[in-house]
């Protein structure tokens, strides 16, 4: 079995340790004995983005964003083949407002998203921005999980049908939303960096299932072997206990 994984600018979309969500995937991967293959995708770079199983894009500045948007909005037909075909898409934070409606970015100057989403992201009040850690509840397809992670957003994302969990601290979507990222089975977007997935063992093998199932439909969760997450789990302790989540 392998995993064929490409990272979309990847060498302007890496806030906060993005990368190391590849890195757990790989490690995850490689611990149970399913191949990892990791393609990068720069702007105006030639690929076929339904060949691979995830597609992954992390968190940028505004300046980034504005810079790549012309190059996703042109692979806007591929991503939807993919997406068509069951390619699963992990999105963090800047990348998670490009699949919606648009994004206004700090200086008022408003990007036109991949539309694929109702969702859309104003910019924060007179530049103020959610900054710091944060904790959500989240529901995996019947996976019932705690979601550690930071985040450092103006954008105000609105407008969001289903998101991917609850706020237990910290902020998420928006300033008062209640309510973090977004999440429909196809996708999932979120504010959470941190990295995302070292500091969550489940959301990487989920990823990792979900990301499997494009080529191997019968795949289900319980069939990826357990691997020990016990520095995980005690560094997830250390933070429940920190900010008082049961
Ligand atoms: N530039 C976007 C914002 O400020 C996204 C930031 C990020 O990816 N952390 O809202």
């Amino acid at each position: 079995m392998n995993l064929k994984v490409c990272w979309m600018y990847h060498d302007i979309m890496d806030l906060y340790g993005d990368k190391g969500n590849m890195m757990v995937l790989k490690k995850r991967c490689l611990d149970r004995g399913i191949d990892f293959q990791l393609d990068t995708c720069q702007i105006g770079q030639k690929m076929d983005l339904s060949l691979y199983d995830l597609l992954f894009l992390g968190g940028g500045a505004d300046k980034e964003q504005i810079s790549l948007i012309p190059d996703l909005l042109s692979r806007k037909e591929n991503i939807k083949k993919a997406m068509d075909e069951n390619t699963f898409v992990l999105l963090i934070c800047g990348g998670y407002q490009l699949f919606g409606q648009y994004y206004i970015a700090a200086d008022g100057q408003k990007i036109d998203g991949l539309k694929f989403y109702d969702y859309y992201t104003d910019t924060g009040k007179q530049g103020s921005r959610c900054i710091g850690n944060i904790i959500i509840d989240a529901n995996l397809d019947g996976i019932q999980t705690k979601i550690i992670g930071f985040e450092n957003h103006g954008g105000q994302t609105l407008n969001v049908s289903s998101p991917l969990g609850k706020v237990l601290h910290g902020y998420g979507n928006s300033f008062d939303a209640g309510f973090e990222g977004f999440y429909d089975g196809k996708i999932l977007g979120t504010y959470l960096h941190g990295p995302l997935l070292p500091k969550n063992p489940v959301v990487a093998d989920f990823v990792i299932y979900k990301a499997l199932k494009k080529r191997n439909p019968v795949i289900e969760f319980s069939d990826l072997k357990s691997l020990p997450s016990l520095f995980e789990q005690k560094a997830r302790d250390v933070l429940f206990k920190r900010f008082d989540v049961e």
